[in-house]
């Protein structure tokens, strides 16, 4: 038995025996696949698995996904994050249903044509979903792999993906094409972490020149991270009876097509990292007039300027290229002389322990920006970074 077949066979051995009970390894529905590989994506499997279940629930095949609106779709997300996934996931739905009869094609080529599939995603949904033999590779894998092969490279680098792909491809059987991608997955998620790697119970240890040279900590070898960009958002918290202000945020960009509490973000300075940021007189109203387009409420909110606001925060929520530094101000407004648009309470139907929203619906009340209770929030896509925001209004409401 060569090298190759003898990683195969343990790693395979191994996967069978030990692998964990997930819901998505339960089922060869592609579909499925797709949504937990989109969902896994810079989120822990447990994590995951509640928001796997209610989604499939919610959205049980690519007709229901399509045909559902993108605000429904965005706020069955809400809470895990990276919202362009699920953006780009019903697109890549609507593209099914218009350009391929509702089905995914089993073909590694033809799921690269769908958006939102990526290399590894549409390697993961031919390889475990259709048999294809076809690479998966996540970032536990490029872990594995560089560890294996004790690899001195950036993994990175085009030149390092060609050498492990030239690997993987021999090692992988034709059998269980799947089964070998999600082997090295799971070996990367459970024995080769990444600070703590439990080489002793390794079934591929005798083949890991890392291990051998006793060296394991050292691979991967990254490419040095460009720093972090750190902005200050300041956040203007409207407030009127029991109801806050929420607009919609521009369908291209940093949260896209999600409500914000509206702000803006604030000229770089050299203040120390947990300081307040120092905003004259003058500036507040200029700010509050980049923040909100809307102009019926300026006279009220000059008032409260001039009297004086205070400064909550700063709360720090992290992006895959930025952090913001939030900052809020609450801006308590005399009851509306008008109406404006509210979350409607006829559309809010009961579900078990809470609310959920009627979406087709409740897409139709709200355009581009709305007055929201307390109770509103839970139920519609407001990002995660705004959540310190919302418990600050639960307690001083
Ligand atoms: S021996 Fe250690 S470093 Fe090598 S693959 Fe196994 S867990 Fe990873």
């Amino acid at each position: 038995m060569d090298l190759s077949n003898n990683i195969t066979v343990l790693l395979l051995a191994w996967y069978t025996k030990e692998k964990r009970d997930l819901p998505w390894r339960r089922t060869g529905n592609p579909y499925a696949i797709w949504v937990s590989e989109v969902m896994l994506q810079q989120t822990q499997v447990k994590t995951v698995i509640p928001y796997y279940e209610r989604f499939l629930h919610r959205f049980p095949g690519l007709e229901q996904l399509g045909r559902a609106s993108l605000e429904d779709v965005l706020t069955e997300w809400r809470g895990l994050g990276y919202y362009s996934r699920a953006r780009r996931m019903w697109e890549g739905a609507n593209y099914l249903l218009d350009q391929r009869g509702g089905t995914m094609p089993e073909d590694y080529d033809a799921l690269l044509q769908v958006p939102g599939i990526g290399k590894y995603t549409a390697g993961a949904i031919a390889s475990i979903a259709f048999g294809q033999r076809v690479l998966a590779i996540d970032g536990n894998v490029l872990r594995v792999v560089a560890r294996l092969l004790a690899w001195p490279e950036p993994v990175e680098t085009a030149r390092s993906h060609r050498h492990f792909c030239q690997h993987l491809t021999e090692w992988q059987p034709a059998l269980q094409p799947g089964d070998f991608n999600q082997a090295l997955m799971e070996l990367g998620a459970m024995i080769c972490t990444p600070s703590k790697p439990n080489c002793e119970s390794c079934p591929i240890n005798q083949h890991c020149e890392g291990y051998r040279q006793n060296d394991v900590l050292f691979y991967p070898v990254k490419k040095p991270k460009a720093e972090r960009q750190v902005v200050t958002r300041l956040t203007f918290v409207l407030r009127r009876g029991g109801r806050v202000f929420l607009q919609k945020r521009p369908s291209q960009g940093l949260l896209a097509d999600l409500w914000e509490f509206p702000g803006v973000e604030l000229p770089q300075d050299n203040a120390p990292k947990d300081s307040l940021p120092k905003v004259t007189d003058g500036e507040w109203f200029n700010h509050f007039q980049k923040a909100v387009p809307e102009r019926e409420f300026d006279r009220q909110v000059r008032e409260k300027f001039e009297q004086g606001v205070s400064m909550k925060g700063p709360v720090w929520y992290t992006f895959s290229h930025r952090q913001w530094k939030i900052i809020w101000v609450i801006i308590d407004l005399p009851a509306a002389p008008f109406e404006l648009k509210t979350v409607d309470k006829s559309l809010l139907k009961e579900a078990g322990e809470g609310y959920r929203v009627d979406a087709q619906e409740a897409h139709l009340s709200l355009d581009n920006r709305t007055w929201a209770s307390l109770t509103d929030l839970s139920l519609i896509a407001l990002p995660v970074a705004f959540s310190s925001i919302v418990e600050d209004l639960c307690q001083t409401h």
